[in-house]
């Protein structure tokens, strides 16, 4: 069975099974979420949302980039979204590396150097508030009352409030 076949099949029983329906565009709780791309974190299933509640962005690191804030701005903006949520976690790939070894393993393998910020990390809590003050930073978003970040414990399942 190829990748599609699989995938297709898996989707024909999740449509059948746990597809709850059509929803409104605009997220019914109003909220934006910043969350790294790690996949032992389901994100609607572990904040108790279901189906339409939220806009999910997700990146390594969970990194306020500026796509990001592209994406944000429209959530906000055009779709009017209010709460922004930042979920890191533990034991994430991003602190296994540093910018400068990573860029020089893909300099070393492609003979190009990137462009684009790597941003890694060691300390996830801090990661959050660094990347809670970039949010607060940008010109773009129209609202910033109601910013949280989490660091979401892997081996337990639970979020840690970052203060
Ligand atoms: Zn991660």
């Amino acid at each position: 069975m190829t990748l599609a076949d699989d995938l297709l099949a898996r989707n024909r029983a999740y449509a059948q099974q746990s597809f709850r329906g059509s929803r409104p565009v605009r997220p019914a709780r109003a909220l934006a979420i910043v969350a790294c791309m790690d996949s032992r974190m389901d994100m609607f299933a572990m904040l108790g949302l279901e189906q339409g509640d939220a806009h999910v962005l997700r990146n390594a690191g969970g990194v306020v980039t500026d796509d990001v804030i592209r994406s944000l701005a429209i959530s906000q903006r055009i779709l009017d979204t209010r709460g922004i949520v930042l979920v890191h976690h533990t034991d994430c790939g991003m602190q296994k590396i540093t910018d400068d070894s990573f860029r020089d393993e893909l300099e070393a393998d492609t003979g190009l150097r990137p462009s684009f910020a790597i941003e890694s990390f060691r300390d996830p809590y801090e990661h959050v508030r660094q990347s809670i003050t970039r949010l607060h930073h940008s010109p773009f978003l129209a609202r910033k009352d109601e910013i949280v970040g989490f660091v979401y414990d892997v081996e337990t399942g639970l979020l840690n409030l970052v203060s």
